[in-house]
């Protein structure tokens, strides 16, 4: 995975759906473009790693314009990747530091940035324990994304 310090080239498309905050990194085909400069940990590499496996299934440019009209394609495509991140973070940290980063990462899933797509402890259930949500559109649904802040998410 390559890394560049500075926006993705679709950058203006998502500003039209997200409100970017700092320490936001994004995934571009097989290049991961984190402008803020903010650490890479493991367990979000691996997250970023399954955006990248993504798009190649759909191609960058079709993944990313469904990524950002679709909130039920946004969460299943993040719900696998922070099942991802989470099976590294089994790996990487212990069960301490998991249970912190675990509680960080569902408030990024269940978060402003995404869109308020699912509640915090549908997150911790689609994360540590496997679960994915609906597939058939009756999940929950938040107001859409463009609203306040989060604090730092991947994409
Ligand atoms: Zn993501």
């Amino acid at each position: 995975m390559k890394i560049e310090y500075k926006y993705p080239p679709n950058i203006e498309e998502i500003k039209k759906v997200f409100d970017i905050q700092p320490g936001t990194v994004f995934t571009y085909g097989d290049t991961l473009y984190t402008p803020f400069g903010g650490e890479l940990t493991q367990d979000l590499l691996a997250h970023e790693m399954t955006h990248t496996k993504q798009q190649k299934v759909i191609g960058v440019e079709k993944w990313w314009k469904q990524y950002l009209e679709d909130d039920d394609f946004r969460l299943y495509q993040e719900s696998e990747a922070y099942q991802v991140q989470y099976g590294k973070m089994k790996e990487i940290y212990n069960s301490k530091h998991r249970k912190f980063r675990l509680k960080e990462i569902a408030g990024h899933l269940s978060g402003k940035m995404y869109g308020h797509l699912v509640t915090y402890e549908e997150a911790i259930l689609i994360i540590k324990e496997n679960i994915m949500p609906n597939q058939d559109g009756t999940g929950p649904k938040g107001e859409g994304p463009k609203t306040g802040q989060g604090n730092g998410d991947c994409e």
